[in-house]
């Protein structure tokens, strides 16, 4: 089992730095560097997080595992290549960007591609395997570990392309849940690093749903969560390319939304607060959310602040707070 796992992990190294060399050296990767030069990625940056390309063959990594001596049912177990039901080897990846996730200490233990054309689906990324466990690992974790620690605080966001763009942009404190899928693990491990954590998630629906699940996570932990929201349809990566780094910079510095201020902001949408039945909704709506706060302190800060907003007495807002659990409106 040791020694498979090593062989797992040799290979992703193998094909990482094959990956990488293809996209900065030779003919077949200049597609994926045109791709990213295009997305406004330096080549520091795709140096950094070894980005790579995978070529548009139907069997360049597996003949590649096979030359240098790899157990190809290994491969297929670790994820790098696929077996068809008629016992074909063949690649993943092909013909897609490829970013190689590592675990906390820059080992390579997947790889997520993106589709550099038309095909579907946008995303490939490694299921889980003896050595990628999506709930435990970051996208950018490693390169962001040392800034984490020196500043306290990590940026939250949803994909590859905006954990490259933010650091590239000089917040090098940046990762990335695989998905949307950010777990009790991910909390974990980030409370254990940082004071401070910045979500960034994309301007649309998901994205806010997304911030609600995460702040959930985290609100059990004495941090200090802070929400960055961006303009609708919006994601860092886009925010970054139209506004540039120093706007992103400001905006990082001076635009970050506590959490209460940011239930606001999302429940308020669409209402007109000087009418007094969707003013007593707005209220009504807070408090349910406000009451989902799984740490009682957070909680009496929030009904509090919310009483000083709408001049109502502390008293009235708690004998009208949802007492148990989870509720809809
Ligand atoms: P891009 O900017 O390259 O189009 P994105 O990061 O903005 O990608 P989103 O659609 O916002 O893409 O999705 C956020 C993240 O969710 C992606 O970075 C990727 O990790 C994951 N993801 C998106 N689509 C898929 C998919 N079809 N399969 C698996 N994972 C996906
Ligand atoms: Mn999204
Ligand atoms: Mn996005
Ligand atoms: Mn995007």
């Amino acid at each position: 089992d040791q020694v498979i796992r090593k062989q797992m992990r040799d290979a992703h190294r193998v094909v990482a730095d094959l990956y990488h060399e293809v996209l900065m050296k030779t003919e077949a990767g200049e597609v994926g560097l045109t791709y990213l030069q295009a997305r406004g990625l330096e080549e520091s940056t795709i140096g950094q997080y070894k980005i790579g390309y995978a070529p548009d063959h139907r069997r360049f990594t597996v003949e590649s595992l096979e030359r240098r001596g790899f157990d190809l049912e290994v491969m297929v177990e670790a994820g790098l290549i696929s077996k068809s039901r008629a016992g074909e080897y063949f690649d993943r990846f092909e013909g897609r960007v490829v970013f190689p996730i590592a675990d906390r200490d820059g080992t390579i233990v997947g790889f997520s591609g993106r589709a550099i054309d038309e095909r579907q689906p946008k995303y490939v990324n490694t299921a889980d395997t003896p050595l990628f466990n999506k709930s435990e690992l970051l996208f950018g974790f490693s390169q962001a570990r040392a800034t984490m620690r020196k500043q306290k605080r990590v940026v939250l966001v949803e994909g590859n392309v905006d954990v490259l763009q933010v650091a590239q942009a000089g917040t090098k404190e940046v990762v990335a849940s695989l998905g949307t899928a950010f777990s009790t693990q991910h909390a974990r491990a980030l409370a254990r690093m940082v004071e401070e954590v910045i979500i960034c998630y994309d301007g649309d629906t998901a994205g806010q749903e997304a911030t609600m699940k995460v702040v959930r996570l985290l609100e059990g932990y004495p941090l200090d969560v802070q929400v960055l929201m961006l303009p609708e349809k919006t994601d860092p990566d886009d925010y970054i390319r139209t506004n540039g780094a120093e706007q992103w910079q400001r905006l990082v510095e001076s635009e970050r939304l506590s959490v209460l201020d940011f239930m606001n902001r999302t429940l308020r949408r669409g209402k007109n607060m000087s009418r007094e039945g969707e003013r007593i909704r707005f209220i009504e709506s807070m408090l349910v959310e406000i009451s989902k706060t799984d740490n009682s302190i957070r909680r009496d800060l929030y009904v509090k602040k919310l009483a000083d907003e709408f001049e109502i007495p502390v008293e009235t807002l708690l004998s009208r707070m949802p007492s148990t659990g989870p509720k809809e409106v």
